[in-house]
């Protein structure tokens, strides 16, 4: 059976997809637009408007991109796992703006579709960046505390030591103070309640959910391959923050990637494994319908909806 979108309304913060026995939930904490050209520096608008299946999704009418920051909650028959735990509550981001003092309702959206808290058994991050990590903890009586209390916090073991290392490349004014806030607010105190768990590149947390190698972005970045019966599905990470790069594999970000042209190549490579394949990609920033079939266009690919 292929992967079925159960949703009726793209738009809507609650969405879900059922592979196999696993369901797959999307709880968004924020949606913003933005030039693509900017994000992407080899991008033009012209090559953005000659792709019309990025809209409506993905792009808005005027050629926007739109970008969506959400977790997956991925639920199995033995684990509640949630990967990515965006931005958070209450963190101060430095000259972050966007990112400072978020007051969003995730939480209680998390609780109001059924998960709470303390029902989580794995918190997964596919990176360390600052709009991954942020729900990993929850501002208490004026302290941080683990947001999920019973779960284990996997993180690649690569990714953990090189953010942990004194010097980081950071080429955007400003990034390397955001690490060193969200290492201190958003990772020390879960490994301060002994919470976290150092994992490989090809870890297996459970029957249906492997993790898989997909660095560029970041040193020791991670995707999430979940397999049930004859369902299957890829959680993205940040080796592609929009479906543009689905067909051009070299639009990159210089100012955060660490190295563009692994990211590239990482691209290139996991493309081309799940093009043409009943493999549901779920993007961890695609907005709208966020999660389509890859199919190969020209050289490259596209996503179909
Ligand atoms: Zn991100």
């Amino acid at each position: 059976m292929a992967p079925e979108d159960n949703s009726d309304d793209s738009s809507s913060t609650l969405k879900h997809w059922r592979v196999g026995d696993v369901t797959i939930i999307r709880i968004v904490e924020s949606q913003t637009l933005f030039d693509i050209p900017d994000l992407f520096p080899k991008a033009t608008l012209e090559e953005v408007r000659a792709l019309p299946w990025l809209s409506p999704h993905f792009v808005t009418p005027e050629g926007r991109g739109i970008l969506s920051v959400h977790a997956l909650v991925i639920d199995t028959p033995t684990r509640r796992i949630i990967v990515d735990t965006c931005v958070g509550n209450d963190k101060d981001r430095g000259a972050w703006a966007l990112y400072a003092n978020l007051q969003t309702s995730f939480l209680a959206d998390l609780e109001k579709a059924g998960f709470a808290r303390d029902s989580f058994d794995v918190v997964l991050c596919t990176h360390m960046h600052v709009d991954h990590v942020g729900w990993n903890t929850m501002l208490f009586d004026g302290e941080w505390v683990p947001t999920f209390p019973n779960a284990r916090y996997l993180l690649n073991r690569t990714e953990f030591e090189y953010w942990s290392a004194p010097s980081q490349h950071a080429a955007q004014p400003g990034f390397d103070e955001v690490q060193r806030l969200t290492m201190a607010d958003s990772l020390q105190p879960v490994l301060d309640a002994g919470l976290v768990d150092l994992v490989e590149d090809d870890h297996r947390v459970c029957d249906e959910v492997v993790l898989v190698s997909t660095p560029g972005h970041t040193p020791g970045h991670v995707s999430v391959r979940i397999s049930s019966g004859t369902g299957q599905a890829l959680i993205t990470g940040d080796m592609a923050h929009h479906p543009s790069q689905l067909a051009h594999l070299d639009w990159s970000i210089p100012q955060i990637d660490f190295d563009s042209d692994q990211g590239t190549a990482t691209r290139q490579e996991v493309f081309s494994q799940v093009a043409d394949e009943p493999i549901l990609v779920i993007g961890t920033h695609w907005a709208g319908a966020t999660a389509g079939m890859v199919k190969r266009s020209g050289d490259a690919f596209r996503l179909e909806c």
